[in-house]
């Protein structure tokens, strides 16, 4: 074990300093060899975009990246598993967001690490460098000030704006959810469901699953005191939202009892077998806190052949990856200029995924993943992050829903050729 720990530390140090250092760069898309290329691409022939831009800011769209270009910002006060190292050490996790982006979806990223933990400058700082980018996915920022910060900023700016940690993770266990319930046969308003963990990412999951059909009377969520409980003093907005009256008031084990559905955000290796021994039949298990989740696969599997198990990690089956959602909502919804990222648009990528999970899977992607025939069931109830038709399912989706929920500012007209786009 030790030994791969040091591989991996070797071998990623490795890759990120070979020349050139990091993991992206820019590179020009137009002509650039003559004198004559040059006086179009700056001065004195630049002068004309800026013109028509001030003239009318819609035109911003035709003549520059803009509305291929987000930003993935961060203060580093939630990196990873790693907590706050801030911004300066968070910048490899950012770019390695940008090349995800860039890799599925084709979307070019600005990585962005600003040094500030005041969330009202952190926000005035977003705001000023905004009319750079098309959109601004917000990163690993810590709870509860990410629920603040990324409320005003959908508010002050008309631009999509995103915290891929708490919505991308809703999406995804969402369509996971969706999914799982399917399969056991059961019926969303009637299952029950504990949640252990309430910060940012546990939070917007119960929010999306309250959308999906699952009923609040339903949901018992803890954090590290215990249950969310109407009489507790010590909870915050979001926490409140969720807080119950029932009595007595429970503890994990005994909220466990009889319970569908167990959503971990937390902490490795909290849910105990003899928790999950005592679960209802067909138990399902997110145990999604990284790196350990709250209960280890092969555990779980054991004690409960019946369970339907996700994680957060790539080496056991239904990986909750936010690479599913993240490139593909932000493209559809850069595709139409749409004015935010809304409910509608997050809830049509939950469908989108979760419906792709049920199709038959192409031969490329068995061959990735060095398996025979995937098919849907309990070891895949999310499709896989190498599958291309993530891209011309999830993107057409949301821009979809953009337009019906009246936030595109440019509707897609010929479906067939968006589509074809998309591969491009
Ligand atoms: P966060 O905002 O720091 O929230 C962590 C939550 O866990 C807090 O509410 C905390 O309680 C609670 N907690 C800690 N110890 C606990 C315990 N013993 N019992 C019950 N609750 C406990 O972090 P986050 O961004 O939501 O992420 C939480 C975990 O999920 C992390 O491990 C993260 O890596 C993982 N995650 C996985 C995915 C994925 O798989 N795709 C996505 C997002 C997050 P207090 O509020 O009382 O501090
Ligand atoms: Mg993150």
């Amino acid at each position: 074990m030790r030994k791969n720990i040091n591989n991996l530390r070797e071998e990623s140090l490795n890759y990120h300093s070979q020349f050139p250092s990091g993991k992206i760069q820019i590179s020009p898309t137009k002509k650039y060899s003559s004198q004559k290329d040059l006086s179009l691409a700056y001065s004195p022939g630049v002068a004309e975009p800026c013109k028509e831009i001030a003239r009318s800011s819609i035109e911003v769209y035709k003549y520059t990246s803009k509305g291929n270009l987000v930003a993935v910002i961060t203060n580093g006060s939630a990196v990873l598993g790693l907590g706050d190292i801030g911004a300066l050490a968070s910048k490899p996790v950012m770019e390695g967001k940008a090349l995800l982006f860039k890799i599925f979806s084709g979307i070019d990223v600005f990585d962005i690490e600003i040094d500030e933990s005041d969330p009202d400058k952190f926000i005035e700082t977003v705001k000023a460098i905004a009319p750079t980018f098309g959109g601004i996915n917000l990163e690993d920022i810590k709870a509860p000030e990410a629920f603040e910060i990324e409320r005003r900023l959908k508010k002050e700016l008309n631009i999509p704006v995103m915290h891929d940690d708490q919505h991308g993770t809703a999406i995804i266990s969402g369509a996971a959810l969706l999914n799982a319930i399917n399969y056991v046969g059961k019926e969303i308003h009637k299952i029950k469901m504990v949640i252990n963990g309430a910060g940012a990412a546990a939070i917007s999951c119960a929010r999306i699953y309250k959308q999906l059909g699952v009923k609040s009377e339903n949901i018992l969520m803890f954090d590290s005191k215990g249950l969310l409980h109407i009489s507790r003093k010590d909870l915050n907005k979001e926490k409140r939202e969720f807080s119950v009256n029932t009595y007595p008031i429970q503890k994990l084990e005994q909220a466990i009892y009889n319970t569908d559905v167990f959503i971990g955000l937390s902490i490795g290796g909290i849910l105990t077998p003899k928790m999950l021994k005592n679960m209802a039949k067909d138990p399902i298990v997110f145990a999604m806190a990284n790196p350990d989740p709250e209960i280890d696969y092969n555990l779980a599997i054991k004690v409960r052949p019946d369970v339907i198990m996700a994680t957060g990690r790539s080496d056991y089956p239904n990986q909750v990856n936010n690479v599913l959602g993240f490139p593909y909502i932000f493209r559809g919804a850069l595709d139409v200029h749409a004015n935010e990222i809304n409910n509608e648009m997050k809830l049509a990528a939950v469908h989108a995924i979760a419906s792709l999970a049920k199709e038959p899977v192409p031969e490329q992607v068995n061959i990735v993943y060095n398996k025979k025939n995937i098919s849907f069931g309990k070891e895949y109830i999310i499709p896989k992050p190498f599958d291309n038709r993530l891209i011309t399912r999830v993107a057409p989706a949301v821009a979809k829903a953009a337009m019906d929920s009246g936030v595109a500012k440019n509707p897609i007209l010929n479906w067939k050729n968006y589509q074809e786009k998309l591969l491009d």
